[in-house]
């Protein structure tokens, strides 16, 4: 038979719980709890846990099966024929995902809250892996919204800066970094901006808003001392055109990627939500 250490392996893996948390943020109609709900169905298949009702006021946590077919950082090369494929059939990955409201006033600042907390924490149930901003690319075409959703991820970044930034000060053990996916959602829809447009807009509409926040503070600062410099996304100087890029400089990493919650699979764009769980694996 099998050896009983073998049995150990396989019980602790089959038995271990979810480990990263991922935090879903994004303006509300972006399609997070259709992600969520989409994503919690995929998964209760295995876990036969009842289908969660979400409410719009309340955060979700749910925990999420990790398609076996899906990389993780640590098997990546391994190949179709690779035993560790049957082994993560039977042993799937998990890790959870919270989803945060999208509708009202509060949105913003329950999101950031909640961002702050996970962001700041030292605890592996509650802290975070890597942050999920999901996006209407259709809705983007209007000015109103894309300013709304430009403001919010603008607000995310500056957490996350503010984050790494003060780490180096203050302690010399150095925290792991959040990686930001801008999950490009709707691409099922005829009127969507593909992947690439959407992110020049949005890095066009954050130099703008920070533009005018530099502004501000400067003016704020002649009066005040304030320190304006850790207030600004990006870094340093805001003369030249925000990138997302610049904030690698600060150890965040920002990728666009399209994707589509409903719609038709047998479409072409029609790897569905596939990508962003690719994303998700390579930070497991
Ligand atoms: P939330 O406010 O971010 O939670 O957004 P919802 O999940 O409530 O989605 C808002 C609307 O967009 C709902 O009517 C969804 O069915 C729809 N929706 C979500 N994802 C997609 C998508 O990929 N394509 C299309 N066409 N509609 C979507």
């Amino acid at each position: 038979g099998v050896p009983v250490f073998l049995h150990l392996v396989f019980y602790r893996a089959a038995a271990s719980p979810p480990s990263c948390n991922f935090l879903l943020l994004g303006p509300g109609g972006a399609g997070k709890t259709a992600f969520t709900t989409l994503l919690e169905g995929k998964s209760s298949l295995a876990s036969k846990k009842s289908h969660l009702t979400h409410t719009s006021q309340a955060s979700t946590l749910v925990s999420v099966t990790l398609p076996p077919a899906v990389p993780t950082a640590s098997n990546r090369y391994r190949s179709v024929n690779d035993p560790s494929l049957k082994e993560a059939s039977r042993n799937p990955i998990r890790y959870r995902l919270k989803d945060t409201p999208g509708h009202g006033k509060l949105r913003t600042s329950q999101g950031i809250a909640e961002l702050q907390s996970m962001s700041s924490s030292k605890d592996v149930k509650t802290k975070i892996r890597g942050l999920l901003f999901m996006i209407d690319t259709a809705a983007l075409v209007d000015e109103a919204n894309l300013r709304d959703a430009a403001t919010y991820l603008h607000d995310v970044l500056l957490v996350l800066q503010k984050r790494s930034m003060g780490k180096g000060k203050s302690s010399t053990k150095r925290e792991a970094d959040i990686p930001v996916l801008v999950a490009a959602n709707k691409q099922d829809l005829f009127t969507s901006l593909p992947p690439g447009s959407v992110r020049e807009k949005l890095e066009a509409e954050i130099d703008r808003i920070r533009k005018s926040k530099t502004k501000g503070l400067m003016d704020a600062s002649m009066d005040s001392g304030l320190d304006a410099e850790e207030d600004v996304l990006g870094d340093d100087d805001a003369q030249g055109v925000f990138t997302f890029k610049l904030l690698e400089q600060v150890g965040i990493k920002v990728d666009v990627v399209g994707g589509a919650v409903k719609g038709d699979p047998q479409e072409e764009y029609g790897s569905g939500v596939r990508r962003w769980e690719e994303w998700i694996g390579m930070c497991l």
